[in-house]
């Protein structure tokens, strides 16, 4: 196989076929032949020969799609005939089997042949002519093979695709359509560098036909690297990753626009530059992020990584450092299949992720709230415990407090408060009932006598002594006795006469008459002075008047000779 590059854009094959340009045919450096990005129009030849016991049905196929121009001229060898094209045939008829690959020529119908052919090419980016000749049965198996792989990675794309679009609807989180997007760039990207959108979908469109790579390549970087700040929420995290992906995005925005207008030759020569410093700038953006703890940052890293070591193989296999193979070509198909639905996976993780971290929160809340609750009611438990115990201290205290209020000290008998209280009680009972009531008022003798001769705590025994007496023979329940203040007592004696009240103060009397006195120091005799009264059925007279009439009667008995009961 021979090339040669023409000196004008209006070279024809009567041109070509001039001897004087013999000299110009090169042997190309490469396999297959690759100029880089030249958009002058090329010719290439090539001597085809077979025999007679070959079979006849062979095809010639150029793989690389983005050819603006491609003509195919036919001589034999051995008289110079044109065979290919006939005179008479249309532009459609040209390229007859241009529907089913990019470029597919059927070269002869006659088992033995001897031919020159002649390729005229007009690149629209890449000046990459990969030629095969294979068989009509194998050309057609493999097309279909291919077919179907195609279809395969379109329906995965657009499955994907359709799957975010619907996300996007439920979730309204703007990532997946940006996943969107850069899928539907990527898919269209594909549809030019198979040939199937040449082919299918856009065969008549000049302005695609020349301006498809740069616009569909262009248009991936500037969604990709959109969908990559998206995702990891570079705007919000701020610093040099965002920086970076917003200059590639600013970049290859201005670049889309470029590819639109009608000046993007000199372009194409920028974009492998400009791609590979991308790929690059990105991968160590997403890197760091992984480094700095994103977690999608590091599903994103594998989906570009795998991306970036197909698109590598392919670019290895344009630039003939490895063999143009089927597999070199469609290296990056699987690549991006494998990327899109990593992404995917991604978005997915992300969206669990978040869920989890919420649900994690959540029941964080509620185990603050259990221990919150929890320990309220421990609280809550230990002050009822308290005041509980507290209720209890203060209910003995205060029933201490009446006992103390009502109780004197010294003697144990009822004090002149509690004396008062029923007092007033037992008189308006007796009023009521018209019950009699009768009071008792007792002083010892010559007690300050007791005190000054054997002291203070003689005389406190000697009035316990007398308490004591006088309890023991007030008896009945309803009897009252109490300590008057200092040596004098009393005792209430309800529904009781004078007469009997009167005996009961001379029982007293003599009882204490006859009870000596002993203490270790001394052993003596005591002796008291009382005065009786009875509550007069007068409906006027009070607990006081009450009071003075046996005051007044006790004082008779001590002014009497004392030892000596006196009845008012
Ligand atoms: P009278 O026969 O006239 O009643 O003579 P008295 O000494 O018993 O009477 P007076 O009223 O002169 O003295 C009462 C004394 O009782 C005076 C006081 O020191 C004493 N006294 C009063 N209360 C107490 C007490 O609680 N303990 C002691 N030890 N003495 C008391
Ligand atoms: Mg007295
Ligand atoms: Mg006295």
């Amino acid at each position: 196989m021979q090339y040669l590059i023409a000196d004008d854009d209006h070279t024809d094959i009567d041109d070509i076929l001039k001897e004087k340009r013999e000299g110009l045919w090169q042997n190309p450096d490469i396999t297959p032949l690759y100029l880089g990005n030249t958009h002058t129009r090329i010719w290439v030849r090539l001597r085809l020969t077979s025999h007679a016991n070959v079979p006849p049905d062979w095809i010639l196929q150029v793989t690389w799609p983005y050819f603006k121009e491609i003509e195919l001229y036919l001589f034999d060898t051995i008289d110079g005939q044109l065979i290919f094209p006939k005179s008479s045939m249309t532009q459609a008829a040209h390229n007859p089997l241009a529907a089913h690959l990019p470029f597919a020529f059927a070269l002869s119908a006659s088992p033995a042949m001897d031919r020159i052919m002649y390729l005229k090419l007009h690149a629209s980016v890449k000046m990459l002519v990969p030629l095969k000749i294979v068989r009509k049965s194998t050309f057609e198996q493999k097309t279909l093979v291919r077919h179907i792989l195609l279809g395969l990675f379109f329906g995965a794309l657009l499955a994907m695709g359709c799957y975010n679009i619907s996300l996007y609807f439920f979730t309204k989180d703007d990532s997946y359509a940006y996943y969107v997007v850069y899928v539907i760039s990527i898919i269209l990207y594909t549809l030019g560098m198979t040939g199937l959108g040449q082919t299918y979908l856009w065969p008549k469109n000049s302005w695609l036909l020349a301006h498809g790579y740069g616009v569909f390549s262009s248009f991936s970087f500037l969604t990709a690297s959109l969908f990559i700040r998206r995702i990891l929420s570079l705007p919000f995290y701020g610093g040099w990753p965002l920086h970076v992906t917003n200059l590639v995005a600013i970049y290859w925005g201005i670049m889309f626009a470029l590819y639109l207008g009608p000046n993007y030759q000199w372009l194409v020569t920028t974009e492998d530059f400009g791609a590979t410093t991308t790929c690059v700038a990105l991968l160590v953006t997403l890197f760091f992020c992984w480094y700095q703890g994103s977690i999608t940052a590091k599903y994103i890293t594998i989906a570009w990584t795998l991306l970036l070591l197909s698109t590598i193989l392919l670019m290895m296999g344009l630039t003939g450092i490895i063999p143009f193979s089927p597999m070199a070509q469609n290296s990056q198909n699987v690549g991006l299949v494998a990327e899109v639905i990593l992404l995917s996976l991604t978005l997915a993780e992300r969206i669990n992720r978040t869920r989890q971290e919420k649900e994690e929160a959540q029941e964080k809340v509620l185990a603050m709230e259990r221990q919150a609750k929890t320990e309220l009611e421990i609280r809550v438990n230990q002050r009822t415990v308290e005041l509980r115990r507290t209720l209890q201290a203060l209910e003995s205290a205060n029933k201490e407090l009446d006992t103390l209020s009502l109780t004197d000290d010294l003697t144990q008998l009822a004090n002149r408060r509690h004396f008062n209280a029923v007092l007033q009680q037992e008189c308006k009972r007796a009023k009521r009932y018209c019950q009699p009531l009768s009071i008792i008022l007792a002083d010892i003798d010559h007690f300050k006598m007791i005190n000054d001769t054997f002291g203070h705590h003689i005389g406190d025994k000697c009035l316990q002594h007398i308490a004591h007496i006088l309890g023991s023979q007030a008896r009945r329940a309803e009897d009252l006795v109490a300590r008057f203040g200092g040596e004098e007592f009393v005792i209430i004696l309800p529904g009781t006469s004078i007469e009997i009240a009167a005996a009961t103060a001379e029982r007293i009397r003599h009882s204490v008459q006859t009870a000596p006195f002993h203490t270790d120091e001394s052993d003596f005799k005591i002796t008291v002075s009382l005065g009786v009264a009875e509550l007069s059925s007068r409906e006027s007279e009070t607990e006081e008047e009450l009071i003075k009439k046996a005051d007044k009667a006790m004082y008779h008995a001590k002014n009497s000779g004392r030892n000596r009961v006196e009845i008012f």
